[in-house]
C-alpha cells in the first residue's frame, strides 16, 4: 500500500473548495476526499459534488483513447498520430473549399477550470483563423462582462461581494447556498450568510422562487421573472429622489450621473411596480435600507444575466452599487487582485469590437470576439444560413445540444456537417455527432492551478493543485492536445510553438518589470506546459518574487511547499488605478447600454399584462450543468427533473403533484413530471437544465438508464436576445402548460 494525501482544489464549480485526496498510485486508486479544514480559504467545506472527479477518472464510460466515426457509424480507436493528422487535414480541406469562416468553434465551462486548457486555448483560436466563437458566455454571464467592459474598460474586472465584512446583502436572481457563489467563490457560504444575520446585517433575496437562498434570508420577495432592470431603475429612481446618492471616491472619477438621473426618472417603485410584483413601498424601503446600511452590497446573477434586459440588469446593479458608494469600498463590492497579475494597472484598453464579423442569419455581430449563443443553432442551419453555414466544427468541453437553446434544432444542424471535432471526455448528445473525439486526461490525472477562482473569490488568494496520477498510457492532457493540433493545422513544429509563447509571455510580463527575458526564462522549469507560464506569471505578479528583485515574494516553489492554498489577504482597494477605459475615468451612461432603455419603457407595458406562464431554470445541489449525470452517486434517488409549479396554477391547469405535464414554447414542447410547490411565485415554472439523456449512439450508461430527464432547452426560444451583449434569454420564457 503506498497510498498518501494529495492537496488540490476540486474543479467542478466555481467555488474551487479546496480538498485532500487520498489515493494510492501504484493501484490507481481514489481512496477518499475530503474537505481541507487547513484550506484558508474554504476551511473544510465541500458538497455532494467533490467527490466528482473521482467519479469521472473512474468512469467506465470515459473516452481513454481518441476515437474515429467509421462509414457505418461505428467508432474505432486510432491512434494519436492519425487523430492529428485526420482533424487536420479535414479542417483544412473543408477551409479551403469555403473559407476559413465555414469552421465554428464552441467552447464550453469546463475548460475554464483547468488551468491547461486556459493558457493553452488560445492556439487552437489562433491557428483554426474563424471569427465564428461561439461559448457558455452568452448562455451564462456575458451581460456582466459586458457592463465591466464599458464601465471599467475590462470585462474581467469584476464586482464581487465583500461578504466577510457586508452588513446588508441584497441577492437578485442567484442561489449562493446551493452554488457557493458564482462570479462570488464563496465555498461555505451559508456560514457567511449566517454571520451577515449575527452582526446584526441583512441578507435579503429577491428571486420568482423561494429558492434555498431565500430559505434562509431575512426576507425573500418574488419578482417576475426578466423584470430586475424595472426594479433596480427604481431604486435608483428613490435614491435620486430622496437625496441618497454618495458617490464617495468615486466622484473624482465618474462621469454620466445627471444622465442616469433622467433616465430613472420615469422608472419610480409605483409605475414600474405592476411590471415587477413588487410594492412600491416595499421597492422605497429596500432603497432606503441600502442607503441606510454602511457596508450593503447589491448582487446579481442568473437571473439577472441570462433574460431578455440582462446587460440593463447587470449595468443597474453596477449604478445602484456606484451611486451609493458602495464600490471598491470595505463590505460592498470589491474587486480582487490575482496573484497572476491579470488586474494589475495598464494602458486603457481598445474600443469594444462590435463586429466585424456578423452571423449568416441574422447579422448578429460578434461582440468582442463571441457571437451569441443563440445564433449557434441557425448558423448550422442550412435553411437560415443558406451557402454561409457553418459546415465545419470544433467543440470543447461542452454538451450545446443540452445547453444552449433550440437543442433540437442544433442536434439536427450538427447531423448535416461535413466534419466536426470533439475535444471531450464523453460520447454524449453532441459529441455522438462528431467524426472524431479526442478525450484528454481527467483532473485527477494534471497539476492545476485556480486561475479564474482569483478573479472572482472573495478573498485574495492562489492555490495549487497536486496531481494525483500520471496520465494513463495513452493518455494526453488538454495542452498537449490543443499543442499538438496548432502545429498539424499550421504545419509547426510544437515545442517551437511551445517556446514562442513562452517568450511571447516572458516579453509580456517580466519586459514590463524591467527584467531581463532571457534572464527569466532561464530560471523558469523546462518542464513543457502550464505550469512553467503560471510559475512566471505567479513570479512577476504583484506578490511575486520578482526573480529576485522581492526576494520574499512568493512563486511556485512556495506555493507547492503549501499543500494547498495561500490566503493573500481580504479584498483592498483597487479604483481608479485598474481603470483601463481609455479617459481612465468611468462613464455610467454608456450608450452602448443606455440605448436599450428605450426598449425596456417599450416593453414594460407587456410586463404589466402578462399572459399564461414564464418558465425558470433553477441550480441544484448535485448538478453541474449536464456533465455529473453518469456518476451514480450524484443521480440516485427520486427524480429531480421535474416542473415546479404553484398550487393556484396547479390547480388552473388541471395538474396533480407526481402527474405529467405537457409544455410549449415557441420552438418546442416536452412532457415532464410536475411537483406542485409553494416556493414557486404564481404565474412562474421552474425546470433545472442539463438534462435530456437517452439518445441513441450516446455512451452514457447510467445517466441514460438511471436520470436521462428531459432537455429545457428544447423550449428555450433562439429568437429573443438580451440585445446589447447577445446574451440568451433562457429564463421568463413564455409557455403554455397542460396535464399531458
Ligand atoms: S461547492 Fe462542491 S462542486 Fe463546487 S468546488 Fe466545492 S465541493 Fe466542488
Amino acid at each position: 500500500m503506498t497510498a498518501r494525501w494529495f492537496h488540490r482544489s476540486c474543479s467542478i464549480c466555481e467555488a474551487s473548495c479546496g480538498i485532500r485526496v487520498l489515493a494510492d498510485r501504484e493501484e490507481r486508486k481514489v481512496l477518499r476526499i475530503e474537505g481541507n479544514s487547513d484550506d484558508p480559504i474554504s476551511l473544510g467545506h465541500i458538497c455532494p459534488k467533490a467527490t466528482a472527479m473521482q467519479g469521472v477518472y473512474e468512469d467506465p464510460d470515459r473516452l481513454r483513447k481518441p476515437i474515429r466515426k467509421t462509414a457505418n457509424g461505428d467508432w474505432e480507436e486510432i491512434s494519436w498520430d492519425a487523430a492529428f493528422d485526420h482533424a487536420a487535414t479535414r479542417i483544412g480541406t473543408l477551409q479551403e473549399r469555403y473559407g476559413n469562416d465555414t469552421l465554428g468553434v464552441y467552447i464550453g465551462n469546463p475548460s475554464g477550470f483547468d488551468v491547461g486548457c486556459l493558457l493553452y486555448n488560445r492556439f487552437i483560436l489562433e491557428s483554426l483563423r474563424t471569427p465564428r466563437l461561439f461559448s457558455a458566455a452568452t448562455m451564462d454571464h456575458f451581460p456582466k462582462l459586458f457592463s465591466s467592459r464599458v464601465l471599467f474598460g475590462k470585462g474581467s474586472i469584476l464586482p464581487i461581494p465583500d461578504l466577510d465584512r457586508c452588513d446588508y446583502f441584497l441577492c437578485l436572481g442567484g442561489n449562493p447556498v446551493v452554488s457557493q457563489g458564482s462570479l462570488m467563490s464563496a465555498p461555505g457560504v451559508r456560514k457567511k450568510l449566517r454571520a451577515i444575520q449575527n452582526r446584526g446585517g441583512r441578507f435579503v433575496v429577491v428571486d420568482p422562487r423561494r429558492s434555498e437562498s431565500a430559505e434562509i434570508a431575512d426576507e425573500h420577495l418574488f419578482i417576475r421573472p426578466s423584470s430586475d432592470a424595472y426594479f433596480l431603475f427604481a431604486l435608483a429612481n428613490v435614491i435620486f429622489e430622496e437625496g441618497l446618492v454618495r458617490l464617495g471616491r468615486f466622484e473624482a472619477f465618474t462621469d454620466g450621473v445627471d444622465e442616469i438621473r433622467e433616465l430613472a426618472r420615469e422608472f419610480t417603485p409605483a409605475s414600474t411596480a405592476a411590471a415587477t410584483g413588487l410594492p412600491a413601498e416595499t421597492t422605497r424601503r429596500i432603497a432606503r435600507e441600502l442607503a441606510g446600511h454602511p457596508n450593503a452590497c447589491v448582487y446579481g446573477r442568473i437571473g439577472t444575466c441570462t433574460v431578455e434586459f440582462g446587460t440593463l440588469a447587470s449595468w443597474l446593479i453596477d449604478v445602484v452599487n456606484i451611486l451609493l458608494g458602495r464600490y471598491d469600498e470595505v463590505g460592498g463590492m470589491m474587486f480582487p487582485r490575482p496573484a497572476t497579475g491579470q488586474h494589475e494597472p495598464g494602458n486603457p484598453m481598445p474600443p469594444i469590437a462590435m463586429g466585424p464579423y456578423r452571423t449568416a442569419a441574422r447579422a448578429l455581430p460578434s461582440i468582442d470576439g463571441h457571437l451569441p449563443a443563440s445564433a449557434f443553432a441557425e448558423e448550422l442551419d442550412a435553411e437560415s444560413a443558406g451557402e454561409k453555414r457553418v459546415r465545419a466544427l470544433v467543440i470543447t468541453c461542452g454538451n450545446p445540444v443540452l445547453s444552449m437553446p433550440a437543442g433540437d434544432r442544433i442536434s439536427r444542424g450538427l447531423e448535416g456537417l461535413e466534419f466536426m471535432l470533439a475535444v471531450d471526455l464523453y460520447l454524449n448528445e453532441t459529441t455522438r455527432h462528431a467524426d472524431l473525439i479526442l478525450p484528454t486526461a481527467p483532473q485527477l490525472e494534471h497539476e492545476n492551478f485556480d486561475f479564474l477562482c482569483q478573479s472572482t473569490a472573495i478573498r485574495n488568494h492562489v492555490r495549487y493543485g497536486e496531481q494525483v496520477f500520471e496520465p494513463e498510457a495513452g493518455e494526453l492532457c488538454a495542452w498537449q492536445v490543443y499543442l499538438e493540433l496548432a502545429a498539424r493545422l499550421n504545419g509547426a513544429d510544437p515545442e517551437a510553438l511551445d517556446d514562442l509563447n513562452l517568450m511571447q509571455n516572458a516579453t509580456r510580463f517580466a519586459g514590463k518589470l524591467g527584467l531581463d527575458v532571457d534572464h527569466v526564462i532561464a530560471q523558469l522549469s523546462p518542464e513543457r506546459g502550464p505550469m512553467r507560464l503560471v510559475e512566471l506569471q505567479l513570479r512577476c505578479g504583484p506578490y511575486g518574487d520578482r526573480f529576485g528583485q522581492n526576494p520574499d515574494g512568493l512563486n511556485l516553489e512556495k506555493l507547492k511547499a503549501t499543500r494547498g492554498a495561500i490566503d493573500l489577504g481580504p479584498l483592498e482597494r483597487r479604483f481608479p488605478d485598474i481603470l483601463r477605459t481609455p479617459k481612465r475615468r468611468i462613464n455610467l451612461a454608456d450608450e452602448l447600454i443606455t440605448t436599450d432603455v428605450a426598449r425596456l419603457s417599450a416593453r414594460q407595458k407587456d410586463f404589466e399584462n402578462p399572459t399564461g406562464l414564464r418558465l425558470i431554470g433553477r441550480r441544484q445541489l448535485r448538478n453541474m450543468n449536464s456533465w455529473l449525470h453518469n456518476l451514480p452517486h450524484l443521480t440516485r434517488g427520486k427524480n429531480r427533473c421535474t416542473l415546479l409549479v404553484h398550487p393556484e396554477d396547479a390547480t388552473a391547469h388541471g395538474l396533480s403533484h407526481g402527474g405529467r405535464a405537457r409544455l410549449r414554447s415557441r420552438v418546442g414542447q416536452l412532457e415532464v413530471e410536475v411537483e406542485v410547490s409553494g416556493e414557486m411565485m404564481p404565474g412562474v415554472v421552474s425546470l433545472p437544465h442539463g438534462f435530456g439523456h437517452g439518445a441513441s449512439g450516446t455512451r452514457l450508461r447510467v445517466a441514460n438508464d438511471g436520470a436521462p430527464g428531459v432537455n429545457a432547452n428544447t423550449l428555450t426560444d433562439d429568437h429573443p436576445l438580451d440585445v446589447p451583449s447577445g446574451t440568451s434569454v433562457a429564463n421568463g420564457i413564455p409557455v403554455e402548460i397542460e396535464a399531458a
